[in-house]
């Protein structure tokens, strides 16, 4: 049988980790195989409709390289693949559900289905629900009167369930601790523990990958397989993606999408590579993987079942690792939307060579860059520095030597203009330190700076830097 496996997001809003890191893991166990991986939407919550949602699920596994083979967007031999859109599809089966004893119409809790606390009301509590007694003629009559109705489980077992999982292994799962919670609401729509049986289902899903909080409710899912004689898909429960041993990676950490991420500076490839990790080991010592990779060497039997802990170190020197690997071009092209603010006119490709091997993520770029515009205003004191045997004295004296030095300069590049500033040294009987250090704070005003005093003069270009020099020998003239 041929590997299906689904994609089930609801639209929020934003892509949690979790989530993504879900996506990713249906995606290579259908890719691994040679299999179809299916997006489809889960919007039956319709109190939590969010405007764009959906756009957003499409563009970030577009983003990160994860193309279905079947969706909302290009359809499929399964449609429709919103769950809104496939109402008919539910009522059909919660009713045939109910004939074959799955299920009941219950009459009382249509007002509805959960009370402010989420919990199910008391006259429904495990297996008490009145509406069970009702025989199902009169529950028809009712319905055909107009009456509004839910569906509702019926758990008739006793005894404990037993279910395999790939990550968990067997599972077992006393009866006795089941709701018969609903399956199809009053405003026709099914819940979730309904809707994901009747879909898996009728898409011909394989696998059903999803976080270890539905591993309590598979007992429910597992009546309703048998109840209508189907067999049900092999579960994959993943562990949570937690931000501590304690807390959940919540979306209130402002961390825990990977829209925040992006925002932050962090690389597509380099967020799916590092969430990849996150519950799965490739069994070597190998840590950085494109997806064509983990599609070739990805593996259920790797998936372990200890909390996943996020550690955004951990991931900023994976995202280090990856701007490293770019092209001078490719960094080139993500950087220039950080110098759009600088007026002065700079050269942005030998910034950015600057820049490549030294950040870790994006946002790096403006605290690095903040010189550019203008120097800040520094202490003379930032001339005194130990280890470059410099002080203000030594510094006013060096860039006196290096003015007229530099004015003459026609090749600006950054190999001559390092052999122009070394002869300056040699020729005065000083260090290079003793030069090139007076010369990048008063190019820069700071002591961290993206390259060397001469790299700082290429990408400020000739003008701007004398004129910088010309304004620190001013100061440190007053
Ligand atoms: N819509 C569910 C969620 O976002 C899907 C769970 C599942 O994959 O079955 O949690």
């Amino acid at each position: 049988m041929k590997t299906r496996t689904r994609f089930a997001p609801s639209p929020t809003g934003y892509m949690h980790i979790g989530n993504l890191r879900t996506a990713l893991y249906e995606y290579l166990i259908a890719k691994s195989t040679g299999g179809d991986f299916i997006l489809r939407i889960e919007d039956t919550d319709q109190k939590r409709f969010v405007e764009g949602a959906t756009d957003i699920i499409f563009q970030t596994l577009k983003r990160v390289g994860m193309n279905w083979d079947e969706g909302p967007d290009i359809g499929g031999d399964f449609g429709p693949y919103i769950q809104s859109e496939r109402r008919a599809i539910y009522a059909e089966y919660a009713h045939k559900l109910v004939e074959l004893g799955g299920a009941h119409y219950c009459f009382c809790a249509h007002k509805d289905e959960e009370d402010e606390n989420g919990d199910e009301p008391q006259t429904h509590a495990k297996l008490k629900d009145p509406c069970k007694l009702i025989p199902l003629e009169e529950a028809k009559r009712r319905i055909a009167a107009g009456e509004p109705f839910v569906v509702r489980q019926n758990i008739n077992k006793k005894g404990t369930s037993v279910f395999h999982d790939v990550v968990y292994g067997d599972i077992e799962i006393d009866y006795d601790e089941l709701d018969e919670g609903v399956l199809l609401k009053s405003d026709g729509l099914p819940t979730y523990n309904f809707a994901n049986v009747i879909d898996d289902h009728l898409m011909q899903i394989s696998h059903v990958v999803r976080g270890n909080e539905y591993i309590s409710s598979t007992p429910k899912y597992n009546l309703i397989y048998e109840a209508f004689g189907w067999t049900p898909p092999i579960y994959v429960h993943v562990p949570q993606v937690m931000k501590d041993a304690q807390h959940k990676l919540s979306k209130r950490n402002g961390d825990a999408s990977f829209q925040d991420l992006v925002a932050k500076g962090y690389l597509p490839e380099a967020i799916l590579n590092y969430i990849a990790l996150l519950g799965w080991n490739p069994g070597s010592e190998q840590e950085i993987f494109s997806l064509q990779e983990l599609e070739k060497c990805f593996s259920t039997e790797r998936l372990n079942k200890s909390p996943a802990i996020f550690d955004i170190n951990k991931l900023t020197w994976m995202n280090g690792c990856y701007i490293r690997n770019l092209s001078a071009d490719e960094f080139d092209a993500l950087a220039q939307p950080y110098y759009k603010n600088i007026t002065t006119s700079i050269n942005t490709k030998a910034l950015s060579a600057a820049l490549q091997p030294r950040i870790e993520t994006l946002n790096q770029i403006a605290e690095q860059i903040d010189f550019l515009q203008q120097v800040p205003d520094y202490d003379m004191e930032l001339y005194t520095n130990k280890k470059m045997k410099t002080t203000p004295e030594i510094a006013h004296l060096a860039l006196q030597l290096v003015l007229p030095t530099l004015q003459k300069v026609t090749d600006w590049s950054n190999d001559n203009l390092f052999n122009v500033l070394k002869e300056v040294a040699i020729s005065n009987e000083l260090k290079n330190g003793q030069i090139l250090y007076p010369v990048r704070i008063a190019l820069s005003g700071k002591e961290t700076t993206p390259g060397g005093a001469t790299e700082l003069a290429v990408i400020l270009g000739k003008d701007e830097s004398i004129k910088r020099i010309q304004t620190a020998l001013q100061k440190l003239n007053g």
